[in-house]
């Protein structure tokens, strides 16, 4: 057998010769939009802090009130040694932001996954993912130990297949011998992570209630975006109450961390109970959530609204130049797809020597030759900053 070190540097060849080798880049700036790498300063059009909130002044001066109050650390799990007032009023804002009974909050987005799928259903259930879930999402419907089935990216025809398909257990299920029928879940994400599109949530909504199965939607980059005052896409498509369990993070557009569950009574008690990553972590430090909260205030409020609008117009001024190969959503992801692995680090690097940062996103967060820049705007980017990577892009062009 190869030494331990000899074994991984086997294996990190094998990704270098892939070009799926991924480093850290130390950043010296705070999150935003110029980043200061190795002494140069980049334009990055790489974060998920769509609202430009992550370094907003409000967000910073309630995490330093939140650390003044309540200290650096949460000490335990919330159900261990108390839990803190901040993380009560951040779930009271957050139910009431997106117009549920209550919501939990968790130290992450990822966290949240893991905690609330393997709750809700095991052994015995059935899962349904869209194949472009995120990757907290398959590793948490795995956890769970229930059956799997991936239904083709926003594809109807073939999820109403599989619903039928689970119907069949159901109608086997023998209520004279309490036989259960197995617990349905659906869960798909509201804008996709890595391609910028949306999934039809109406007509999602209709199935699962057509054949009584449960939806659980992940709202990570369509929360403080899209909806009324930012709630989500749900709420645009006007089909929020119809969804059993909304989820979504608090790193992205809210600019702060954490991860949330959103819906009713029952399913935030029962997740308190049996959410393994709630139970069984400490609490996120108290200053997040104070952030975060601040972030949702924000959001709502009529800066958050002129945020929007911003972050909106950036979107289209850079549809506008002309540049057929970026795929352009709703929210602020806009990919260019290029395939191979090896073409879409060497543009990420020429764009770096000319001082932008974009990221190549690669297997595994894609599918293996799905590879491609991931361009993302925020509403701190300014008329000057999406020409400067218009320009750019256009001297990539092949
Ligand atoms: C980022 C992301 C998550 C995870 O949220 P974190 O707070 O970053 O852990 C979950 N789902 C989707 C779709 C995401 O993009």
């Amino acid at each position: 057998m190869a030494s331990f070190e000899e074994d991984l540097n086997q294996r990190l060849a094998v990704l270098r010769g892939q070009h799926l080798f991924r480093e850290l880049r130390r950043i010296d700036s705070a999150q935003g939009v110029r980043l200061e790498i190795g002494g140069n300063t980049l334009l990055s059009f790489s974060s998920n802090d769509y609202l430009g909130l992550a370094d907003h002044p409000a967000l910073k001066a309630a995490a330093h009130e939140a650390v003044a109050r309540f200290g650096a650390g949460a000490g335990a799990s919330r159900l261990i040694c108390g839990s803190l007032a901040p993380f009560h009023q951040l779930e009271e804002t957050l139910a009431a932001f997106k117009q549920t009974a209550a919501a939990l909050t968790f130290s992450t987005g990822y966290a949240a996954a893991v905690g609330a799928i393997p709750a809700l259903l095991g052994r015995g259930g059935i899962i349904i993912l869209d194949r472009l879930v995120h990757a907290c999402i398959v590793d948490a419907a795995k956890l769970s130990g229930a059956k799997l089935r991936i239904f083709a990216h926003n594809d109807l025809d073939d999820l109403e297949k599989i619903l039928r398909w689970c119907s069949t257990f159901r109608s086997a299920a023998d209520p004279q011998k309490r036989e259960r029928q197995p617990r349905v879940l659906i869960v798909t994400e509201s804008v996709f992570s890595m391609d910028g599109d949306t999934a039809p949530l109406r007509e999602i909504v209709a199935l699962k209630e057509k054949y009584g199965a449960w939806l659980m939607v992940d709202e990570a980059h369509a929360t403080g975006l899209l909806g009324h005052a930012g709630r989500g896409w749900a709420d645009e498509l006007g089909v929020s109450d119809r969804i059993e369990i909304q989820m979504g993070t608090l790193g992205k557009a809210l600019g702060a961390s954490g991860g949330y569950l959103c819906g009713s009574r029952a399913l935030i008690d029962f997740l308190v109970n049996h959410a393994r990553s709630f139970i069984f972590s400490t609490a996120p430090v108290p200053a997040a959530a104070a952030a975060a909260k601040a972030g949702i205030e924000l959001a709502q409020s009529a800066e958050g609204e002129a945020r929007r609008t911003a972050l909106r117009q950036r979107v289209s001024e850079l549809h506008s130049v002309g540049l057929p190969q970026l795929s352009i959503g709703p929210g602020a992801i806009l990919p260019w797809m290029l395939g191979d692995e090896a073409r879409a680090v060497a543009v990420a690097a020429k764009l770096r020597e000319q001082n932008i940062y974009v990221p190549a996103i690669r297997y595994p967060t894609v599918a293996r030759g799905a590879a491609r820049l991931r361009i993302t705007l925020t509403a701190a980017h300014t008329v000057d900053d999406v020409q400067q990577l218009a320009r750019a892009l256009k001297t990539l062009e092949l």
